[in-house]
């Protein structure tokens, strides 16, 4: 694993959260994107090097719904950035850490990602994401 690559944040209303977020950061976000297959919208500002996504639901049935369901608005989870999420997720998965999906999936900003399971990581909910090569 390279570094931080990106903060997830959960909110309720993603044009609110973009308002106070930009308060806080004085600079605005640089992307908004959709990501139908995760039933997500998102946002992203760069701060140093690290980014911070925020994630709202697109439907009452799309796994960030249910996490604001059960534990409010708030840190969702941590991302890293590896180079080769393929082998990174056999190393993972043969050290004993449960992957939620067992192939990577597309996620938003341009990246290819996979999620591990949070119970076996102490309760965080940790994503890799490598950039996709053109
Ligand atoms: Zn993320």
């Amino acid at each position: 694993m390279k570094k931080v690559e990106h903060i997830g944040i959960v909110v309720k209303d993603l044009t609110n959260a973009n308002a106070l977020f930009e308060k806080l950061f004085n600079q605005s976000h640089y992307k908004l994107e959709e990501v139908e297959s995760e039933g997500v919208s998102t946002s992203f500002f760069k701060v140093g090097d690290t980014k911070i996504e925020l994630l709202q639901a697109l439907q009452a049935d799309s796994p960030i719904a249910k996490f604001i369901e059960k534990r409010g608005e708030g840190i969702h989870h941590i991302a890293f950035e590896v180079d080769d999420i393929q082998s990174e997720m056999e190393r993972l998965q043969a050290e004993g850490f449960e992957l939620i999906h067992t192939e990577a999936k597309d996620g938003a900003d341009n990246k290819k990602i996979c999620f591990l399971h949070p119970k076996s990581t102490n309760g965080v909910l940790i994503e890799l994401c490598q950039e996709k090569r053109p």
